[in-house]
């Protein structure tokens, strides 16, 4: 490919401004002029990547086809751009430090002091040209995490410098800013801004697209001030507005020609006005919906925004696709109990026990399982929830009333759920579960073969527990049907019921598959049993 354009995503002011969604939404728009696009985060911390992070920290762990453990920030860019993201797309200091130690131990540096610059930014511009020199990519964008001041960042940012030296018009950086409104002045500040581009001038880094985060429009005033100040022409500066979904975004990133500035600047033809009548029309049945149901999300993280984000998303684009309104209810799985779940879980038109780990809430994952295959409700297990409903029907239903997951409980006389024999082995912690993209084959006459309609998948893992085999046979003949196999390895991969209206559990996730343009069967399957239980309910009266 005739030279990769680089574009850098830089964040000033605060955090939290919307960088992943600025980076997905320029993806977006450049595919739709025709360019191809990859994105890729740089994160400024020490571990080598977020696996050992718990969600409280840093939300979920993102999981990509080849198994790398990754910021969260790369759903986005999958969901946008429907472009499977890897290992390569995730890069921390961690990481980076990592391998120049390895290099330096190997010998590779022998004889010279090995210092930040270059060793470090060498090693950081590595990994951001990797992607270019596959030569698959028009363009790389690369979210730099943090806030533009940040110690920790500094690397990153002389690394940006050095790039843009080098390459000139075929790297831009893209500054996202904050604009202030103070209400007693009734004024939008631009001051903060103009210090944030000041401190990245410090660092020799000048920024050429500056999109401003804005609660209220930006008249021709602020923007001229902010070009002036910031060394940017007006039409470089964009408005970033306030949206209702962070799906409106492209379609406001497209009203301010945020794609046609990059063309600009980097000198690649603009062609024609892109194409979003595909979106358009999902925000449009995201926006006007016919239906509603409320599911419950059962977990322990559920206090956190983004504890279950692909989740969250992929309720909403199977929503969509039903022309549905998902309600999410979020509900602490530690307080369910037996005696308040009929309460607890009243109104409910389908329920999803998420993933996780550790014992904390893991009896109460399982009462509302039991209340789900009893009352009929539609439920949808993922990983540690398909496990919960294992051991839910192992003690309810086969009468193995202390079976466990070994997990939680080593020394059960019931493993139904258990570690596979190769994990056994494992002492270490970061990246050593069964990770990434594995094939399943499914089973004619299964509602997940109708739901899927093929019969081999392959889908994303993050696990080291797994059914045990040895009990099989008394779970199917009971009921309780292996529906999915990875055939490899002989392991189980979905449960379903014979005699429930819609009872999946799969021990991989659907949801870091989910995507605009694909929303996945599962998700979509799942609220179409919804719709169903809520109608036949209010029919019913
Ligand atoms: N803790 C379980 C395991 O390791 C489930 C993991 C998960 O839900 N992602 O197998």
């Amino acid at each position: 490919m005739a030279g990769t354009k680089y574009i850098f995503v830089t964040g000033g002011v605060a955090s939290s401004l919307g960088k992943g969604i600025i980076s997905a939404s320029t993806a977006k728009l450049l595919q739709a002029r025709g360019y191809s696009t990859t994105i890729q985060k740089l994160d400024p911390y020490i571990n080598v990547d977020p696996g050992t992070l718990n969600p409280y920290e840093h939300g979920e762990c993102y999981v990509t086809e080849d198994g790398a453990e990754t910021d969260l920030d790369l759903g986005h860019y999958e969901r946008f751009s429907n472009v499977p993201t890897s290992q390569a797309n995730n890069v921390t200091t961690g990481r980076i430090y990592q391998t120049v130690i390895n290099k330096e131990r190997r010998g590779d540096y022998l004889g010279e002091t090995v210092q930040v610059i270059p060793h470090i930014t060498d090693e950081i511009k590595r990994s951001i040209k990797i992607l270019g020199d596959e030569g698959n990519y028009d363009f790389v964008i690369t979210e730099i995490g943090g806030t533009v001041g940040d110690i920790e960042s500094l690397p990153y940012i002389e690394a940006v410098r050095q790039m843009r030296f080098e390459l000139g018009d075929d790297c831009i950086v893209i500054h996202l800013t904050l604009i202030p409104y103070l209400a007693a002045a009734q004024e939008l500040k631009t001051k903060p801004t103009q210090h944030s581009v000041k401190m990245l001038l410090e660092s020799g880094v000048q920024p050429q697209i500056i999109v401003c985060r804005t609660q209220k429009p930006l008249n021709e005033n602020i923007k001229a001030k902010i070009s002036l100040f910031c060394n940017v022409p007006v039409s470089s500066v964009i408005e970033s507005i306030d949206a209702e979904t962070i799906y409106d975004v492209p379609l406001l990133m497209r009203e301010e020609k945020l794609d046609v500035e990059v063309l600009k600047k980097v000198g690649l033809p603009i062609g024609t006005y892109p194409d979003l009548s595909n979106w358009e029309a999902f925000l449009d049945r995201l926006k006007n919906p016919k239906k509603e149901v409320k599911v419950g999300l059962i977990g322990k993280y559920v206090e956190l925004k983004d504890a279950y984000k692909s989740i969250n998303e992929s309720f909403i684009h199977a929503g969509a696709e039903n022309e549905c309104k998902v309600n999410v209810e979020s509900i602490h799985s530690e307080g369910l109990k037996p005696e308040n779940i009929k309460d607890k879980l009243k109104g409910l038109d389908g329920i999803l026990v998420a993933p996780g780990f550790g014992e904390r809430g893991i009896e109460g994952k399982i009462t509302a399982i039991n209340f789900a295959r009893e009352q009929k409700i539609p439920f949808l297990g993922i990983c540690l929830g398909m496990q919960c409903a294992v051991v839910e029907y192992a003690r309810n239903v086969l009468n193995y009333k202390t079976a466990h997951t070994t997990e939680i409980d080593q020394k059960t006389k019931y493993p139904v759920i258990d570690l596979m024999e190769d994990q056994k082995k494992i002492d270490k912690k970061g990246g050593t579960m069964r990770l990434g993209s594995y094939p399943c084959t499914l089973t004619k006459g299964t509602k997940i073969y109708s739901i899927y309609k093929e019969e081999n998948i392959a889908e994303r893992h993050r696990h080291r527990y797994e059914f045990n085999n040895e009990f099989l046979d008394t779970y199917r003949d009971a009921g309780m049907i292996p529906a999915g196999i990875n055939l490899q390895d002989n392991l189980v991969e979905i449960i379903e019921l014979k005699d429930h209206p819609w009872f999946i559990g799969v021990q991989f996730h659907p949801e870091y598959r989910s995507t605009v343009a694909k929303p996945h069967p599962v998700f979509v399957g799942f609220i179409g049993a919804c719709i169903k239980y809520h109608d036949q309910l209010h029919v019913a009266g």
